[in-house]
């Protein structure tokens, strides 16, 4: 299944994508928990609830807005650093430098705060005030559907309800001067996801894609099988002592090509568009204003 969260007469529903991906076709839900996206239907398909019936006929994708699938997470996002070898080599002098070496064996994890996340194609608000290094990373984002605690590398793969598309968007000198990573990567807007969720049973996460363009130049491009800490890892880690929620979100980190690895740098300004694709999964374009 893929399954959006969208906006149509004024009202946020969640429905399912056709296979040709023209039409999406309404889920009965409360406006209370359609207001949530996707994430009602993940605790009740985690549950063994059954897939709620059609709300009406399907309508033109065209002719609705987009809107992240989780657009109110129910907490922060997981985030993992340094997760491509060629990224960790390419940001190795600046954003890994202090902890290069002791990452190996544990990926680094930090979080997004849940009200960053903004639709597919929403504007991202460039805080000028604030920084003036703003980059991109393309990721591919796991959703998390039965929850769990202390989940074993073995049965991590149960625990994926599907996958979406996020650019975990990065102010630099704010990452770098505060010891951590949640500021830097926390503005509003710094999270825009999309354009839907598709099921683990019908997208394979380790085998696919990721690529980034900014204003149509190709800047990153990276199989996921490069990650350093795969999948089952990185729910392996993460679950170690902290239960995992249906709708726990976790970016896998990005690959190489980011503005701040190249030299010089080039960071974002106002007016550059962003488009993050994944292979099988979609895309998304988000521009910055
Ligand atoms: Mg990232």
């Amino acid at each position: 299944m893929r399954i959006a969260t969208f906006t149509s007469e004024g009202h946020r529903k969640v429905g399912l994508v056709s296979a040709d991906g023209k039409t999406v076709t309404p889920l009965q839900f409360t406006q209370a928990q359609a207001d949530f996206g996707v994430l009602t239907l993940i605790e009740t398909l985690a549950e063994g609830g059954p897939l709620p019936e059609a709300a009406g006929p399907a309508v033109n994708l065209g002719d609705v807005v987009l809107d992240a699938p989780l657009p109110k997470p129910r907490r922060n996002l997981w985030c993992v650093g340094r997760n491509y070898h060629a990224h960790a080599k390419e940001l190795s002098a600046s954003v890994f430098k202090d902890n290069a070496a002791k990452t190996d064996e544990w990926p680094i994890v930090f979080t997004k705060v849940p009200e960053c996340v903004v639709g597919p194609h929403d504007d991202v608000l460039v805080p000028s005030e604030v920084s003036t290094q703003i980059d991109y990373e393309a990721e591919l984002a796991v959703v998390i559907g039965k929850g769990g605690k202390n989940i074993t590398r073995a049965a991590a793969m149960s625990h994926v309800f599907g996958y979406t598309v996020v650019n975990d968007v990065t102010a630099r000198d704010v990452q770098m001067r505060h010891g951590q990573w949640d500021m830097g990567k926390s503005f509003d807007t710094f999270c825009p996801m999309g354009p839907w969720i598709v099921t683990g049973d019908e997208f394979d996460g380790t085998k696919t894609r990721v690529r980034c363009w900014v204003n149509g130049e190709l800047r990153q491009d990276g199989p996921t099988e490069n990650m350093i800490f795969d999948i089952p890892m990185l729910i392996e880690t993460i679950s170690r002592g902290i239960t995992l929620y249906p709708g726990d979100v976790i970016a896998t980190g990005t690959p190489a090509g980011v503005g701040m690895g190249m030299s010089p740098p080039r960071y974002l300004r106002a007016g550059d568009v962003v488009r993050v694709e994944i292979d099988r999964l979609g895309a998304i374009e988000n521009k910055f204003v």
